[in-house]
């Protein structure tokens, strides 16, 4: 409740971004204040306890930077998944439909131990696209998926019902 209010005090509605009708949640200016990031973390942290998982996954871009918290946090590593292209290793990758287009992301195929518990990290949910694609990747990559959290859920979206029976935790939900 406490972080909700910080989440909701901090994110910038930026219109028109990236594209015309698309109201764009910013939470730069949550980032870039250590009082509230700290608190931010701490909060997750204190939900998804740093017992039930083994290592983070955060998705490209902003997913690393809450991401790296939580794990340094925590003791545990961070895997990063990532935009097309950009891993050096074999990967397994998998592509889902955007508003317009498609977007592929990637994780590294050894980038888990056989059931290693994966608290998967983004900072928002919108239509669930990239979340589920996030998901998929750790499963395919041999990984037990531990738990979703972004710090915002765009609700009118409905991310939330296309992850089901999956769960996600959310800090504030619009
Ligand atoms: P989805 O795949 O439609 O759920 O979109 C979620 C992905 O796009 C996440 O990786 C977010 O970082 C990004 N995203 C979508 N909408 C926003 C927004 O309003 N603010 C910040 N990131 C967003």
């Amino acid at each position: 409740p406490e972080a909700a209010a910080l989440v909701a005090s901090r994110v910038v509605d930026v219109p028109d971004f990236p594209k015309p009708g698309i109201l764009f949640k910013d939470l730069m200016p949550l980032f870039s204040d250590g009082e509230v990031f700290r608190q931010v973390i701490d909060e997750i942290v204190a939900y998804h306890g740093p017992d039930s998982f083994d290592v983070v996954a955060g998705v490209e871009a902003r997913g690393f930077v809450v991401a790296a918290a939580i794990a340094y946090a925590t003791g545990k590593g961070v895997v990063p998944v990532r935009k097309a292209g950009k891993l050096p290793r074999r990967t397994h990758s998998v592509s889902y439909a955007l508003e317009y287009g498609e977007a592929t992301l990637e994780v590294h195929e050894d980038a888990f131990a056989a059931g290693e518990r994966v608290l998967v990290v983004d900072d928002v949910l919108a239509t669930g696209g990239t979340a589920l694609a996030a998901l998929e990747l750790v499963e395919r990559a041999g990984g037990a998926v531990a738990g979703f959290t972004v710090l915002m859920e765009l609700s009118f979206l409905d991310g939330r019902a296309r992850l089901a029976p999956r769960t996600v935790h959310a800090l504030l939900t619009v």
